[in-house]
Protein backbone atom coordinates (compact mmCIF):
# COMPACT_ATOMS: atom_id res chain seq x y z
CA UNK A 1 0.00 0.00 0.00
CA UNK A 2 1.41 3.59 -0.70
CA UNK A 3 1.47 6.03 1.80
CA UNK A 4 -1.28 8.12 3.03
CA UNK A 5 -0.43 11.35 4.43
CA UNK A 6 -1.27 14.82 4.67
CA UNK A 7 -1.88 17.56 7.17
CA UNK A 8 -4.67 19.53 8.50
CA UNK A 9 -5.36 22.40 6.06
CA UNK A 10 -7.28 25.38 5.41
CA UNK A 11 -10.15 26.10 4.00
CA UNK A 12 -10.22 29.73 3.89
CA UNK A 13 -11.67 31.38 0.73
CA UNK A 14 -13.80 28.39 -0.09
CA UNK A 15 -13.51 24.09 1.14
CA UNK A 16 -12.17 23.77 -2.36
CA UNK A 17 -9.51 25.15 -1.66
CA UNK A 18 -7.89 22.72 0.68
CA UNK A 19 -7.09 20.22 -2.14
CA UNK A 20 -4.76 22.75 -4.04
CA UNK A 21 -3.23 23.40 0.17
CA UNK A 22 -2.71 19.35 1.04
CA UNK A 23 -0.77 19.65 -2.69
CA UNK A 24 1.14 22.38 -1.94
CA UNK A 25 2.67 20.80 1.43
CA UNK A 26 2.92 17.48 -0.66
CA UNK A 27 0.16 15.64 1.22
CA UNK A 28 -2.18 13.22 -0.31
CA UNK A 29 -5.22 12.89 2.51
CA UNK A 30 -6.00 14.89 5.57
CA UNK A 31 -8.11 16.98 7.75
CA UNK A 32 -10.11 20.11 7.59
CA UNK A 33 -12.00 21.90 9.67
CA UNK A 34 -15.67 23.20 8.15
CA UNK A 35 -15.21 26.33 10.07
CA UNK A 36 -13.57 28.07 12.96
CA UNK A 37 -13.28 25.40 15.55
CA UNK A 38 -13.38 28.21 18.68
CA UNK A 39 -16.72 29.48 18.28
CA UNK A 40 -20.35 27.41 17.87
CA UNK A 41 -21.15 27.92 13.88
CA UNK A 42 -22.55 25.46 11.26
CA UNK A 43 -20.25 24.96 7.79
CA UNK A 44 -21.45 26.98 5.38
CA UNK A 45 -20.60 24.66 2.12
CA UNK A 46 -22.96 25.55 -1.28
CA UNK A 47 -23.00 23.30 -3.66
CA UNK A 48 -20.44 24.02 -6.54
CA UNK A 49 -17.98 24.42 -3.95
CA UNK A 50 -18.76 20.85 -2.72
CA UNK A 51 -18.82 19.27 -6.18
CA UNK A 52 -15.43 21.47 -6.92
CA UNK A 53 -13.95 19.79 -3.71
CA UNK A 54 -15.13 15.95 -4.70
CA UNK A 55 -13.84 16.65 -8.17
CA UNK A 56 -10.32 18.28 -6.59
CA UNK A 57 -10.51 15.06 -4.29
CA UNK A 58 -10.70 12.39 -6.83
CA UNK A 59 -8.27 14.45 -8.94
CA UNK A 60 -5.01 14.76 -6.71
CA UNK A 61 -5.72 12.86 -3.19
CA UNK A 62 -4.97 9.02 -2.49
CA UNK A 63 -6.67 8.85 1.11
CA UNK A 64 -9.38 9.90 2.82
CA UNK A 65 -10.56 13.28 3.89
CA UNK A 66 -11.19 13.92 7.77
CA UNK A 67 -13.54 16.62 9.21
CA UNK A 68 -12.13 17.89 12.63
CA UNK A 69 -15.31 19.12 14.62
CA UNK A 70 -15.59 21.98 16.78
CA UNK A 71 -13.48 22.24 19.97
CA UNK A 72 -16.77 22.99 22.03
CA UNK A 73 -18.40 19.90 21.03
CA UNK A 74 -17.98 18.16 24.68
CA UNK A 75 -20.20 14.96 24.25
CA UNK A 76 -19.70 13.81 27.96
CA UNK A 77 -21.35 16.56 29.34
CA UNK A 78 -23.80 16.35 31.86
CA UNK A 79 -25.18 19.82 31.14
CA UNK A 80 -28.17 19.64 28.96
CA UNK A 81 -27.90 23.41 26.60
CA UNK A 82 -24.11 22.00 26.07
CA UNK A 83 -25.18 18.46 25.44
CA UNK A 84 -27.91 20.18 22.34
CA UNK A 85 -25.35 22.46 20.97
CA UNK A 86 -23.12 19.58 21.05
CA UNK A 87 -25.63 17.36 19.40
CA UNK A 88 -26.80 19.86 16.79
CA UNK A 89 -22.94 20.85 16.08
CA UNK A 90 -22.47 17.12 15.03
CA UNK A 91 -24.96 16.79 13.24
CA UNK A 92 -23.78 19.40 10.91
CA UNK A 93 -20.47 18.33 11.06
CA UNK A 94 -21.80 14.31 9.48
CA UNK A 95 -23.75 16.20 6.93
CA UNK A 96 -21.17 18.47 5.63
CA UNK A 97 -19.51 14.91 5.30
CA UNK A 98 -22.09 13.66 3.46
CA UNK A 99 -22.26 16.81 1.10
CA UNK A 100 -18.52 16.67 0.62
CA UNK A 101 -17.90 12.59 0.15
CA UNK A 102 -15.89 12.49 3.24
CA UNK A 103 -15.73 9.35 4.99
CA UNK A 104 -14.94 10.54 8.41
CA UNK A 105 -15.84 12.98 11.00
CA UNK A 106 -13.17 13.25 14.29
CA UNK A 107 -14.59 14.30 17.45
CA UNK A 108 -12.80 14.28 21.00
CA UNK A 109 -14.94 12.70 23.96
CA UNK A 110 -15.00 15.88 25.74
CA UNK A 111 -15.05 16.07 29.77
CA UNK A 112 -17.15 14.50 32.33
CA UNK A 113 -16.96 17.49 34.41
CA UNK A 114 -18.55 15.49 37.65
CA UNK A 115 -20.30 12.82 35.67
CA UNK A 116 -17.47 10.13 36.35
CA UNK A 117 -15.93 8.12 33.65
CA UNK A 118 -18.94 5.67 33.46
CA UNK A 119 -21.56 8.42 33.15
CA UNK A 120 -19.35 10.24 30.97
CA UNK A 121 -19.27 7.28 28.57
CA UNK A 122 -22.94 7.37 28.67
CA UNK A 123 -23.31 10.63 27.83
CA UNK A 124 -21.06 10.21 24.84
CA UNK A 125 -23.10 7.03 23.87
CA UNK A 126 -26.39 8.78 24.25
CA UNK A 127 -25.83 11.87 22.40
CA UNK A 128 -23.76 10.25 19.21
CA UNK A 129 -26.92 7.33 18.94
CA UNK A 130 -29.02 10.89 19.17
CA UNK A 131 -27.65 11.73 15.69
CA UNK A 132 -28.81 10.98 12.12
CA UNK A 133 -25.38 9.60 10.69
CA UNK A 134 -25.71 9.90 6.74
CA UNK A 135 -24.25 6.59 5.41
CA UNK A 136 -20.63 6.23 3.81
CA UNK A 137 -19.45 9.10 7.48
CA UNK A 138 -18.21 7.26 10.13
CA UNK A 139 -17.77 9.29 13.20
CA UNK A 140 -14.13 8.63 14.68
CA UNK A 141 -13.44 9.30 18.77
CA UNK A 142 -9.93 10.74 18.89
CA UNK A 143 -7.44 9.34 21.58
CA UNK A 144 -7.27 12.64 24.13
CA UNK A 145 -4.30 13.35 26.17
CA UNK A 146 -6.07 12.83 29.36
CA UNK A 147 -6.08 16.00 31.74
CA UNK A 148 -8.51 16.83 34.27
CA UNK A 149 -11.75 15.07 33.40
CA UNK A 150 -11.37 14.98 29.82
CA UNK A 151 -11.95 10.99 28.46
CA UNK A 152 -10.20 9.43 25.72
CA UNK A 153 -6.97 9.21 27.50
CA UNK A 154 -6.86 5.54 28.31
CA UNK A 155 -7.96 2.84 25.46
CA UNK A 156 -10.26 1.50 28.01
CA UNK A 157 -12.61 4.35 27.45
CA UNK A 158 -12.60 4.17 23.42
CA UNK A 159 -13.13 0.53 24.06
CA UNK A 160 -16.42 1.57 26.22
CA UNK A 161 -17.93 4.22 23.81
CA UNK A 162 -17.94 1.58 20.95
CA UNK A 163 -19.51 -1.17 23.41
CA UNK A 164 -21.88 1.18 24.29
CA UNK A 165 -23.21 2.82 21.05
CA UNK A 166 -25.59 1.83 18.64
CA UNK A 167 -23.36 3.12 16.28
CA UNK A 168 -21.01 1.98 14.49
CA UNK A 169 -18.29 4.38 14.98
CA UNK A 170 -14.25 4.00 14.83
CA UNK A 171 -10.85 5.45 16.70
CA UNK A 172 -8.48 7.92 15.47
CA UNK A 173 -5.43 7.61 17.76
CA UNK A 174 -3.31 10.86 18.16
CA UNK A 175 0.62 9.99 18.73
CA UNK A 176 1.01 13.18 20.64
CA UNK A 177 -2.26 12.46 22.78
CA UNK A 178 -1.52 8.82 23.40
CA UNK A 179 2.11 9.48 24.59
CA UNK A 180 1.09 12.33 26.67
CA UNK A 181 -1.73 9.95 28.23
CA UNK A 182 0.88 7.57 29.33
CA UNK A 183 1.19 5.20 26.12
CA UNK A 184 5.26 5.24 25.57
CA UNK A 185 6.08 5.32 21.72
CA UNK A 186 9.54 6.46 22.12
CA UNK A 187 11.37 3.27 21.55
CA UNK A 188 10.57 0.78 19.10
CA UNK A 189 10.15 -1.75 21.59
CA UNK A 190 7.55 0.82 23.45
CA UNK A 191 5.55 1.45 20.01
CA UNK A 192 5.34 -2.50 19.98
CA UNK A 193 3.68 -2.60 23.05
CA UNK A 194 1.58 0.12 22.96
CA UNK A 195 0.50 -0.97 19.69
CA UNK A 196 -0.15 -4.39 21.13
CA UNK A 197 -2.20 -2.65 23.52
CA UNK A 198 -4.53 -0.98 21.67
CA UNK A 199 -5.35 -3.74 19.60
CA UNK A 200 -6.32 -5.92 22.80
CA UNK A 201 -8.57 -3.13 24.07
CA UNK A 202 -9.62 -1.36 21.47
CA UNK A 203 -8.86 -3.63 17.99
CA UNK A 204 -7.11 -2.61 15.46
CA UNK A 205 -10.32 -3.14 13.13
CA UNK A 206 -11.39 0.51 15.05
CA UNK A 207 -8.28 2.53 13.74
CA UNK A 208 -9.10 4.37 10.86
CA UNK A 209 -6.82 7.29 11.41
CA UNK A 210 -3.90 8.45 12.60
CA UNK A 211 -2.80 12.42 14.07
CA UNK A 212 0.65 11.81 13.98
CA UNK A 213 2.46 14.52 15.60
CA UNK A 214 5.65 14.20 18.29
CA UNK A 215 5.21 15.76 21.87
CA UNK A 216 6.68 18.61 23.51
CA UNK A 217 6.46 16.92 26.87
CA UNK A 218 7.33 13.73 27.88
CA UNK A 219 4.88 10.25 28.45
CA UNK A 220 2.14 10.65 30.75
CA UNK A 221 2.47 13.97 31.79
CA UNK A 222 -1.20 14.71 29.92
CA UNK A 223 0.15 17.60 28.70
CA UNK A 224 -1.02 18.19 24.89
CA UNK A 225 1.67 20.12 22.67
CA UNK A 226 2.51 19.13 19.69
CA UNK A 227 6.35 19.27 18.53
CA UNK A 228 7.97 18.37 15.02
CA UNK A 229 7.99 14.39 13.27
CA UNK A 230 11.18 13.04 14.94
CA UNK A 231 11.85 16.30 17.67
CA UNK A 232 9.63 15.31 20.29
CA UNK A 233 10.00 13.16 23.36
CA UNK A 234 8.49 10.28 20.95
CA UNK A 235 11.87 10.96 18.62
CA UNK A 236 13.15 9.73 15.93
CA UNK A 237 13.51 6.00 16.67
CA UNK A 238 9.82 5.90 17.61
CA UNK A 239 8.53 7.88 14.85
CA UNK A 240 10.56 5.39 12.68
CA UNK A 241 9.02 2.44 14.49
CA UNK A 242 5.63 4.00 13.94
CA UNK A 243 5.81 4.75 10.40
CA UNK A 244 6.99 0.67 9.26
CA UNK A 245 4.66 -1.08 12.45
CA UNK A 246 3.00 -3.84 9.85
CA UNK A 247 -0.35 -3.93 11.43
CA UNK A 248 -0.36 0.59 10.70
CA UNK A 249 1.19 0.22 7.34
CA UNK A 250 -2.57 1.51 5.80
CA UNK A 251 -3.97 3.79 8.53
CA UNK A 252 -3.83 7.39 7.27
CA UNK A 253 -1.71 9.88 8.72
CA UNK A 254 -2.87 13.71 9.43
CA UNK A 255 -0.22 15.88 10.71
CA UNK A 256 -1.34 18.51 13.33
CA UNK A 257 2.01 19.38 13.92
CA UNK A 258 3.48 23.19 14.89
CA UNK A 259 3.52 25.98 12.00
CA UNK A 260 4.66 28.66 14.11
CA UNK A 261 8.17 27.96 14.65
CA UNK A 262 9.70 28.10 10.91
CA UNK A 263 9.11 24.35 9.90
CA UNK A 264 6.28 23.74 7.38
CA UNK A 265 3.63 21.11 7.34
CA UNK A 266 5.94 20.12 4.42
CA UNK A 267 8.90 19.34 6.19
CA UNK A 268 7.14 17.29 8.24
CA UNK A 269 5.09 15.06 5.32
CA UNK A 270 8.79 14.67 3.87
CA UNK A 271 10.62 13.92 7.27
CA UNK A 272 7.30 10.91 7.35
CA UNK A 273 8.73 10.02 3.76
CA UNK A 274 11.96 9.71 4.91
CA UNK A 275 11.20 7.98 7.68
CA UNK A 276 8.71 5.20 6.18
CA UNK A 277 10.54 2.49 4.13
CA UNK A 278 8.40 1.37 1.10
ZN1 LIG B 1 -8.24 16.76 17.90
ZN1 LIG C 1 -5.22 15.32 17.06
Amino acid sequence: MSLKVGAHVSIAGGVDNAVANQVEVGGNCGQIFTHSPQVWQDPDIDDEEAERFREGTERDMEGPWVIHTSYLVNLCTPKEGLREKSLDSMQAEVDAADKLGIPYVNVHLGAHTGAGVEGGLDNAASVIDDLDVPDGVTILIESDAGAGTKLGGEFEHLAGIIDRTETDIDVCVDTAHAFAAGYDLSTPEAVDETVAEFDDVVGLEHLKYVHLNDSKHECGTNKDEHAHIGEGHIGEAGMERFLNHPDLADAPLALETPTEDGKSFAWNIDRVRELRRD
